[in-house]
């Protein structure tokens, strides 16, 4: 077999003063690494500024660069969407332009995965350059999608990661419009280890998120990873009837023992909350059906399969040995894995 096959992806959305000054620095941590056969992709993601001439420039002085232009801005979710899909085999390495993701530590996730790992995800240990603003939401954010999925999404980990083949070909299977990245590759699941890095400031330009835009991300990743919010109108509606149950009980105590002095009004209190509580509760029944049909139409695979290990050959057979013998033949079976490496 030919060298192993490494292709690191970079997405750039205005990105022209930074992508220079990563290149060489992707170049040089490469070169730590002889033995692999090493691609760089990088994808425009209709950016405004000089950052496609900057690319050309890049690819014409090296030619293991690819280069992808979008037709335009579809975000950084998509963009990496369509860098993954030209990845056509090996493995795949995610930085952010902005060497907040650093290249330096390509050498390191290669060593993971060389000892197995399918999903090598830098773990943010400390933000530098960025206010306590964003630090704090983006810590509550992990915490909450962390509670609400029951896909296993590790808390301070972005983007930066490396796949292997075959988790890889998994994530291509996942064809959901809305795409949630962070979310996508913890689906993905097999081996997965975290590598700890101080995640420094950007190099040169400013960043594309702003609060707003990081709200409707998170609001995106919660919808895309979890129908628990289809679930709130059951449980808000649950304890508004109950509470008007025992509101009712206590008026119709009240008026027995000092009378209705405002007539009329606890009782019809008492009917509206119930009503509502009623009403709450069968929006939230049709949120559960909502949420059934919402998972159904992203198609995603059932499961994937890590290792399928088969019965030995003629295990099946009328037994004409001994057991330690037939027990000593299911150990010898080869482990099959049924996607690809
Ligand atoms: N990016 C992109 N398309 C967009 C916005 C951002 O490809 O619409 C890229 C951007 O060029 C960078 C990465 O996504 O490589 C992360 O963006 P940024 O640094 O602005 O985000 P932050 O690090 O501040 O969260
Ligand atoms: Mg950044």
């Amino acid at each position: 077999m030919s060298a192993e096959r490494l292709t690191v992806l970079v997405a750039a959305y205005n990105e022209a003063d930074a992508l220079p000054r990563l290149h060489p620095r992707i170049d040089a941590a490469l070169r730590e690494l002889p033995g692999l056969d090493a691609r760089i992709v990088y994808v425009d993601d209709g950016s405004r500024d000089g950052t496609w001439q900057v690319m050309q420039d890049i690819t014409a002085r090296d030619p293991r660069v690819a280069l992808l232009k979008l037709s335009r801005n579809f975000g950084k979710e998509l963009a990496m969407t369509a860098g993954l899909d030209r990845i056509e085999d090996g493995a795949a390495i995610i930085l952010d332009a902005d060497g907040q993701d650093p290249p330096e530590l390509i050498p390191q996730f290669v060593a993971k995965w060389r000892e197995g790992y399918d999903d090598v995800h830098g773990t943010r240990l400390q933000r530098e350059g960025e206010g306590w603003l964003k630090r704090a939401t983006a810590h509550a954010f992990y915490r909450v999608i962390g509670r609400l999925s029951k896909t296993p999404i590790p808390a301070d980990t972005g983007d930066f990661r490396l796949l292997s083949p075959r988790a890889l070909a998994s994530l291509k299977q996942l064809r959901e419009r809305r795409r949630f990245m962070k979310g996508l590759f913890g689906w993905v699941g097999f081996n997965t280890v975290a590598i700890p890095y101080q995640r420094q400031a950007r190099m040169a330009g400013r960043s594309k998120f702003n609060l707003w835009k990081l709200w409707n991300f998170a609001l995106e990743g919660i919808t895309s990873f979890s129908t628990a919010p289809l679930r709130l109108a059951t449980y808000v509606g649950l304890f508004t009837a109950a509470i008007a149950f025992l509101y009712a009980v206590f008026i119709i105590i009240k008026a027995l023992c000092f009378g209705d002095r405002v007539a009329g009004y606890p009782s019809m209190m008492a009917v509206i909350l119930f009503l509502g509580g009623v009403q709450l509760v069968a929006l939230g029944l049709i949120g559960e059906y909502l949420g059934r049909l919402y998972e159904e139409v992203k198609q995603r695979p059932l499961y994937l399969v890590d290792v399928w290990q088969a019965a030995a050959e003629g295990v099946c057979s009328p037994p004409s040995t001994h057991v330690e013998e037939r027990s000593h033949a299911h150990g010898t079976a080869i482990a099959g894995s049924e996607a690809p490496r």
